[in-house]
């Protein structure tokens, strides 16, 4: 028989204490020991709260009165905060935002890790944390008869029509809102998820942090895009800065925002940036990191920490299209990275080439299968990078490292609890972990971006 759960759906808790807050940015409360989930609220806070949703391990609260407020608590400043989710915790200052990612990467280093004494860093934070998105992709559709673009409604495919978007960049809201006016001015039809039908499903665009240019991508059901040259025209003469107009087309019913069809309408296939002083050429499907200007805090910590050195031999895997690596080859002999995504082995090469490096090499495959060919074939590397998706690092490349013995590895994480799973797994191949830096990539939500610097032991 199951065993009774201590609440059931719809009481009311009167002065429950907020004990956490989860990685998703909810609030935590036990109830003999049941951990009620409550959005909106923070540790430290004494609040009133209905029990929605009770479950087998845990359950969904709803707040109905705060008694007693968190010193961390603040307004958040976008009227939409609520509906849309893709921030969780705008209600917290940023100082306890800060914090908050600190003891997150603290704990699972502890409790994943094992790692009791490793030094954790107070989270690099912005300046001014808001308004530093380089990218705007919106989706297109109609509500009660109106074209609406904006973003998705939490744990709904309605979209709620925005305009403006308090952690993007000011200029990026511009360009949505004036392709958003011209599109309806010219009837372009919104595309339909239910009947896939209508025509323009997304809205992207992309503002370069240094150069100012301005790339708008329109991502199409149909090839056809009526009245092509006339919208055209009206966008080259309405944004300042406008470099390149692109045309996506993705027919298929999909979730994936871009198909595999692009055509450029006006201007260049590409936009360029600068993070520090290496240029990197983005056209509209490549990956290029959200926030440049935390970006270059990011690396610079991982070009600190890879304390590298002109005779030295580096290897960047999941190098994506090739941003450390080329930070890395400024002071290397040699870097090769490795990435799975072809097209963006491909801008890593044009990106090299484009700032003249010659001491770097990139291919195309998994790290975990070129970096082991890469030691028999005879590479063997004095530092060693990694910045793997969310899932962490693939162990055969964890057992590469071992035998290979690069002096340092330095690991870039989006993920702290994978981070310290593999940090164990190095520490007990006979690496050390020396210090741990948070750095807040993305301010008002509460992903975590962390560098670690490891050593290997001599004795
Ligand atoms: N270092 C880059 C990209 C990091 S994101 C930057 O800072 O911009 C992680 C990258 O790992 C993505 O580009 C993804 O395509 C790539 N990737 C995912 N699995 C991989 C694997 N098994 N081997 C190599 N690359 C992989």
């Amino acid at each position: 028989m199951s065993k009774k759960l201590p609440i059931q759906k719809n009481d009311y808790l009167e002065n429950a204490y907020i004990e956490d807050l989860t990685h998703e940015g909810n609030g935590v409360t036990k109830i003999e020991g049941y951990p009620l989930f409550v959005p909106n609220t923070l540790p430290g806070e004494n609040a009133n709260i209905k029990v929605v949703k009770t479950g087998k391990n845990f359950g969904f609260g709803k707040l109905i009165e705060l008694n007693e407020e968190s010193k961390e608590r603040q307004d958040p400043p976008c009227p939409i905060y609520h509906e849309c989710g893709g921030c969780q915790i705008q209600h917290m200052t940023y100082e306890g935002q800060l914090r908050t990612k600190e003891k997150h990467v603290r704990e699972v280093m502890k409790r994943i890790g094992k790692l009791e004494d490793v030094t954790v860093h107070p989270t690099m934070g912005m300046e001014r944390p808001w308004h530093y998105r380089n990218k705007a992709q919106v989706p297109v559709g109609e509500k009660d008869g109106r074209f609406v673009a904006g973003f998705y409604q939490k744990r709904s495919h309605e979209i709620i029509d925005m305009d403006n978007c308090p952690i993007q960049y000011e200029k990026n809201d511009e360009v949505i809102q004036h392709v958003k006016a011209i599109c309806q001015r010219f009837g372009i039809q919104p595309y339909d998820e239910t009947n896939h039908t209508g025509t323009l499903r997304h809205i992207m665009t992309r503002t370069a942090y240094e150069t100012n240019e301005v790339m708008v991508v329109l991502v199409t059901r149909t090839p056809k895009l009526p009245h092509k040259e006339r919208i055209v025209e009206e966008l080259v003469k309405g944004i300042d800065g406008l470099k390149s107009i692109v045309q996506n087309v993705n027919s298929q019913k999909t979730n994936v925002i871009m198909g595999d069809q692009t055509e450029v309408l006006w201007g260049e296939e590409v936009i360029y940036d600068f993070i520090g002083d290496i240029k990197f050429a983005i056209s509209a499907r490549s990956f290029y990191q959200v926030n440049p200007e935390q970006t270059r805090v990011l690396y610079e910590k991982a070009l600190e920490y890879a304390e590298i050195g002109p005779d030295h031999t580096v290897i960047d895997a999941y190098c994506g299209i090739g941003t450390i690596s080329l930070f890395l080859a400024q002071k290397a002999k040699k870097v090769y990275g490795v990435e799975i995504v072809p097209q963006a082995i491909e801008d890593a090469k044009n990106n090299a080439r484009l700032n003249g490096m010659e001491n770097v090499e990139f291919e195309v495959g998994a790290a975990e299968v070129v970096i082991p060919k890469w030691y028999e074939e005879g590479i063997r590397a004095d530092v060693l990078v990694v910045d793997p998706p969310r899932k962490g690092c693939d162990e055969a490349l964890l057992n590469t490292i071992l035998a290979m013995k690069p002096e340092k590895v330095v690991y870039v994480s989006c993920n702290p609890s994978t981070l310290a799973r593999d940090l164990r797994i190095l520490e007990d191949g006979g690496y050390k972990t020396l210090e741990v830096q948070p750095v807040d990539m993305f301010p008002q939500t509460m992903h975590v971006e962390a560098v670690a610097r490891i050593e290997l032991r001599t004795e």
